[in-house]
């Protein structure tokens, strides 16, 4: 078994069979990565977050992640009659009849093609975001266009770094204004900018979602904890029980609460 620098050996990823390195870049970057939605939880966070960021802002996002409208059209469908979706709207942003369309993506630069490509994601940060988000301008600008409508890749590394395109929405949604502190409560000297106040929280999304993305991975592979499709449910396996119910401890131990401690609750 490998061994990590601090010593230990390093556990099994149990989605793809390999080890895990010391420094959390397997799960991003596994080919089975996203067992459990471990991926879609982490795109959801910063989904949700540029959905608030857009509120606050005075704009008006739509998620069309999810739900039944096909905002793309007839270019959108699938033979299988599924269809094209983006994530987030901004209906009529350009005017009447004319949206903005964005797609987020969380990117790594400890990817494959990012360290191998020129400027390598090792020398600079942002080549994998780019990377990520030229695919997305390739899929989705074609179908906004069509639709009167733009399309701009909303794409962040796991890290933190911005693609140029979700930096110049943010600057364009939040313009050159200060917030102001009469206004709101969490106006502070690093982050008195609409645009710094916007992407601070932002990257604050991804990096926590990172983070939270990377303590599930760990939970499955090295606490057993959640899924129950493993076939691992012999002796010493702590997951939670066949019948799908969490024990005390694994839900305490999340920060999570007992129907006797909410209120209202019976
Ligand atoms: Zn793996």
């Amino acid at each position: 078994m490998p061994r990590d620098e601090a010593g230990g050996s390093t556990p099994v990823c149990r989605g793809c069979g390999e080890h895990h390195d010391s420094y959390g870049f397997h799960p991003s970057s596994c080919r089975s990565g996203n067992r459990e939605g471990l991926w879609t939880q982490r795109h959801d966070v910063v989904e949700d977050m540029l959905m608030y960021v857009m509120r606050w802002l005075g704009q008006s996002p739509i998620r069309v992640s999810r739900g039944a409208r096909n905002w793309f059209g007839a270019a959108a469908m699938r033979p299988d009659g599924s269809f094209r979706r983006a994530d987030v709207v901004l209906r009529g942003y350009y005017g009447q009849g004319r949206h903005l369309f964005l797609d987020v993506a969380v990117a790594d630069p400890a990817g494959q093609a990012p360290m191998q490509a020129a400027p390598s994601s090792c020398a600079s940060s942002g080549v994998a975001a780019e990377l990520r988000a030229l695919r997305k301008v390739q899929r989705y600008a074609p179908l906004a266009a069509a639709v009167s409508s733009a399309f701009r890749p909303a794409v962040v590394e796991r890290f933190g770094a911005f693609s140029d395109a979700l930096v110049g929405v943010v600057r364009e949604v939040c313009g050159d204004r200060d917030r102001d502190a009469l206004l709101h409560d969490d106006v502070t000297f690093s982050q008195s900018s609409r645009t710094t106040w916007a992407a601070g929280l932002l990257a604050l999304a991804v990096v926590v979602a990172d983070a939270a993305m990377l303590d599930a991975a760990i939970g499955l592979d090295v606490r057993h904890e959640g899924g129950g499709d493993d076939g691992d449910g012999g002796a010493g396996a702590r997951g939670w029980d066949g019948a799908g119910t969490p024990r005390h401890w694994e839900i305490e131990g999340r920060g999570g609460h007992f129907w006797y401690e909410q209120a209202g609750r019976r």
